[in-house]
């Protein structure tokens, strides 16, 4: 039992929920390092939302709320961490789900869309194949899914895998705490912040941004270098003002 006045408590409630779906079979014991390199940053910008994250997040609202074919690509960190939120962001978006994994299997795709389906996400389904030029199986996808969306928000995405959907000219908006990873040079819009902090965030955009306001931000959005820039900052300045 976890005491909500821990000063760590979401943290530890975040490790509870990933070990939990590592013993289910939803998260890989590769998927465990993957969360400890994501605390790390998150520690590093001081566990909030900077100002810069905020506004990425209402900019990736706009772009999945004026996107033709968005999907949003999970793997087992994001359900076990966000199942509710991933549906939330289904409601809010029209975005079509798709369940994409570096270490692939049957078994892991059937636990990880049973879960997703449990919070009343529809999720694709049907025949797989290998799509994306990638030589692991993050290149395996659906052909309605992500190999034919224009938009694809991929959360606790890889560099390649994201530096490959760019080039085949989707826009691909990322969820990672990591200012230095090569998936946010790749995207085109990374929200720089915790996933389960970034995802209510766009939530709450996406329900409340009308039509004219969601195209005039996407028509005038900034750099993803822009977003880079001020959450490296961030965490310089942290440093200096606890030196
Ligand atoms: P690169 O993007 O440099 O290719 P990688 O492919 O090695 O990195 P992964 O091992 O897939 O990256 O790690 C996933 C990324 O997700 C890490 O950069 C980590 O900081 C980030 N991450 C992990 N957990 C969270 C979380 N809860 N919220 C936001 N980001 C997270």
């Amino acid at each position: 039992m976890i005491p909500r006045n821990h000063p760590r408590y979401h943290s530890l409630i975040a490790r509870e929920k990933i070990a939990c779906a590592a013993r289910e079979g939803i998260v890989t014991l590769e998927g465990l390092t993957a969360h400890g390199r994501g605390e790390a940053f998150d520690y590093l910008l001081g566990e909030c939302t900077i100002p810069s994250a905020r506004e990425a997040g209402q900019v990736a609202a706009a772009l999945m709320r004026t996107a033709k074919n968005p999907v949003i690509s999970v793997n087992g960190n994001t359900a076990a961490l966000a199942a509710p939120l991933i549906a939330q962001l289904q409601k809010s978006t029209g975005a079509s789900v798709e369940v994409n994994l570096f270490h692939r299997s049957d078994e892991r795709i059937m636990r990880i869309t049973e879960l997703l389906k449990q919070y009343g996400t529809e999720v694709l389904s049907g025949p797989v194949s290998r799509l994306l030029p990638l030589s692991h199986d993050r290149g395996i996808c659906h052909e309605e899914g992500i190999f034919s969306a224009d938009l694809v928000f991929v959360p606790l995405e890889d560099g390649d895998r994201a530096e490959v959907l760019k080039n085949m000219g989707k826009i691909v908006i990322t969820i990672d705490v990591n200012p230095l990873s090569r998936t946010v040079q790749y995207a085109t819009l990374p929200v720089i912040d915790e996933l389960t902090r970034a995802l209510p965030c766009i939530c709450s955009y996406a329900d409340s941004l009308s039509e004219k306001e969601a195209e005039q931000i996407a028509a005038t959005r900034k750099n993803g270098e822009w977003y880079i820039q001020e959450a490296r900052n961030e965490i310089l300045r942290r440093f200096h003002v606890l030196d």
